[in-house]
């Protein structure tokens, strides 16, 4: 039961070409981020192991609510003020086009349906409403839907956002990583990295979101863990959500697959402080939301098959960390997207990537960890 519905299904063992006596660079983590990071890697020419301390997409890459947005983790008009016009266009932008990138790699594990962001009472419609303003002012593609009579609960408005898609993030993480291998990338499982000191690499690239607790300290302060637990039905006899939905402020998100079956999670909020951990169980307060959402939603109970929690990392501007961390030769960072890592994962890798390559990009300056990384 708390296996996670996209790590549910079996997949063929990635097949490296064997250990290697030494790297150019250690990744550490087997999600999105650390596959698509070694991937980019290789492909500029380097020797590259991919550390984890578990399988491949057995972390947050494998456990989360497979919604495949552009953007970043703020709403865009917001991250217009706060990061600034020209910097948000960008981020923007560049998500877009990895999403399209995206695209081209996952296969079937990924369907380009758009992605419809719901206001749940008129607080939030009007916050839409200046997040949707922002967008279509800025040449962004994006639709504003007021009748949403077919939906339960009520919703006051709702954009639906061109772009984005449904994603199975563990197949096409699998996948992915299997295109690693193939251009010599080296991948040790079950093997928890306990300092960075006993890596034998040049270089290091830490690429583990929320769960990478104890290997720098000042990391440990500036990303903060947190639990998101997730529900999946069976099969329903009846087509109700054609794309992913999420509503207040993200907190709740559903998506029907292709099978009919729900994909649920959210509920955060109910229990914000102890929710806040690297604790990857599930819990009675928050799974009880969920299964009463589930009968909002549907006006009945379905069964439930799966349930499983996971963890993500939290930054205090919503914004990663990608780059290198000062103080410290040789290591990298390309973690922490605040619940918003599927497309942003697979593009900092390569962002990251690309800078321990010698390439510059206006977007390192933005996610730069030397604004949230104080050493000690
Ligand atoms: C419940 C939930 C729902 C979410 N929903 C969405 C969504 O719908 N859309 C979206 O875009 N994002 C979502 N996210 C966020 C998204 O899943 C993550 O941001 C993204 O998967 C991060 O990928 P990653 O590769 O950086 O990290 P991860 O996939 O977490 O991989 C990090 C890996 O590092 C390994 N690791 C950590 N420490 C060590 C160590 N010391 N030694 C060796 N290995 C180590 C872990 O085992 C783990 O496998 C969600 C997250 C959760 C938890």
């Amino acid at each position: 039961m708390e296996t996670p519905f996209w790590l549910d299904e079996s997949t063929p063992p990635v097949v490296d070409s064997g250990s290697q006596d030494k790297v150019d660079v250690a990744v550490i983590g087997a999600g999105i981020t650390g596959v698509s990071c070694a991937l980019a890697l290789a492909r500029g020419g380097l020797r590259v192991r991919v550390h984890d301390a578990r399988g491949i997409a057995e972390g947050a890459s494998g456990r989360n609510g497979g919604f495949a947005l552009r953007g970043g983790a703020a709403r865009y008009d917001v991250a217009r003020e706060t990061y600034g016009a020209e910097a948000a266009q960008e981020l923007w932008r560049r998500t877009e086009t990895a999403l399209d990138r995206l695209e081209a790699v996952a296969g079937d594990a990924f369907r380009r349906t758009g992605s419809l962001r719901l206001a749940a009472d008129d607080e939030e419609r009007g916050e839409i409403q200046s997040e949707y303003e922002a967008l279509r002012d800025d040449g962004f593609a994006a639709e504003w839907r007021d009748d949403l009579s077919q939906l339960r609960p009520e919703f006051r408005g709702a954009i639906f956002h061109l772009p984005d898609g449904s994603l199975q993030p563990g197949r096409f993480v699998r996948r992915l990583a299997g295109q690693a291998a193939a251009e010599g990338v080296e991948f040790r499982e079950h093997h928890r990295v306990a300092s960075l000191d006993e890596l034998d690499a040049e270089q290091t690239v830490i690429a583990t979101d929320g769960s990478g607790r104890g290997l720098l300290p000042e990391l440990d302060d500036a990303v903060w863990p947190a639990r998101g637990q997730v529900v999946t039905t069976a099969p329903l006899s009846e087509r109700l959500f054609d794309c992913p939905h999420y509503a207040r402020h993200g907190f709740d998100y559903w998506q029907q697959l292709p099978d009919s079956r729900i994909v649920l999670g959210g509920f955060r909020d109910f229990s914000i402080l102890t929710e806040m951990t690297d604790d990857e169980t599930t819990t009675e307060p928050i799974q009880e939301a969920l299964d009463g959402f589930l009968v909002e939603l549907l006006g009945y109970m379905p069964e439930v098959t799966h349930r499983w929690a996971g963890i993500f990392g939290l930054t205090q501007d919503l914004l990663p960390l990608v780059g290198r961390v000062p103080d410290h030769e040789g290591t990298w960072i390309a973690a922490a997207y605040s619940g918003h890592g599927n497309v942003l994962g697979l593009m900092c890798g390569e962002l990251v990537a690309s800078a321990l390559l010698g390439e510059d990009d206006a977007l390192l300056e933005l996610f730069s960890p030397a604004r949230l990384l104080v050493s000690g």
